[in-house]
């Protein structure tokens, strides 16, 4: 397949990647087997790795603001939890001997670089891996539109979603319904007007926007983020008409 070739890439881990079986929190052990599988990724070949992790472990802000919080102030709690999920992440992959900056979108320069476009791709063109915390910084948009802006503004090649549960994007709830199909390769509009469960429609829409492709994969099978990465066929690839 012609453009999976990939040069520079996004990492989307949802926040619950980190948290294992338990389902909640920073499971170390897990986040020392995800590290592992990256900074061997980025030892062994020219990839640029961009990563995003969520804060779904920790916290999420529509939850908050359904039980009565101000849904500006739960999303920023939101946003810090990414924060905590990132630091994990770095501390793994440095302990794994990978070079690393997480820069955040909310300033907090005693802890991380503030996220600045033209130092980030200069990260990655020397080979460090770059962290995105804190999300947009925006309350009301989620770590999938984080994803989809950084992805735009560093010109990645592909987002790669590596989801728990799930090996690629479905017609209907493979968990409820025995006969759900899987698709290998769905076009943006087919996913926004079939309502798929891909990313949120504003990520993308965004992703649409600038013809960055998505692939959707597990990250239950090990080997599945390199192999991803690499280009191989896994899960499902979204992107525009050929
Ligand atoms: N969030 C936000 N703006 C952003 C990114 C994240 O407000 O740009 C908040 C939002 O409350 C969200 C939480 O951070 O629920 C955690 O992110 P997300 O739910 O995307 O994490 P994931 O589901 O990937 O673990």
């Amino acid at each position: 397949m012609s453009n999976r070739n990939f040069k520079r890439i996004v990492l989307k881990l949802s926040g619950e990647a980190l948290a294992g079986d338990q389902g909640f929190g920073i499971n170390p052990v897990v986040v020392e087997e995800i590290a592992k599988e990256i900074a061997e990724l980025a030892r062994t070949t020219d990839l640029q790795i961009a990563i995003v992790v969520g804060g779904g472990n920790i916290w999420r802000g529509l939850a908050g603001s359904a039980k009565g919080m101000d849904r500006a102030s739960a999303d920023y709690m939101g946003m810090i939890a990414t924060v905590m999920n990132s630091l994990a992440l770095q501390d793994a992959l440095e302990n794994a001997g990978a070079a690393t900056r997480v820069q955040t979108a909310i300033a907090m320069q005693e802890v991380a670089e503030p996220y600045i476009r033209r130092r980030a791709i200069r990260h990655l063109e020397k080979g460090r891996i770059v962290i995105f915390a804190a999300g947009t910084g925006n309350p009301y948009f989620s770590t999938d539109t984080t994803a989809a802006l950084r992805a735009a503004e560093i010109e990645a090649d592909a987002i790669l979603m590596a989801k728990k549960f799930a090996d690629g994007v479905y017609d209907s709830d493979p968990r409820t319904n025995p006969d759900a199909k899987k698709f290998d390769e769905l076009t943006y509009m087919e996913v926004i007007s079939r309502e798929l469960k891909v990313m949120d429609a504003t990520s993308t829409t965004l992703c649409k926007d600038n013809n960055i492709p998505i692939v959707v994969f597990s990250m239950d099978i090990p080997g599945n983020i390199t192999r991803a990465a690499k280009g191989e066929v896994v899960g499902t690839i979204v992107r525009g008409e050929e």
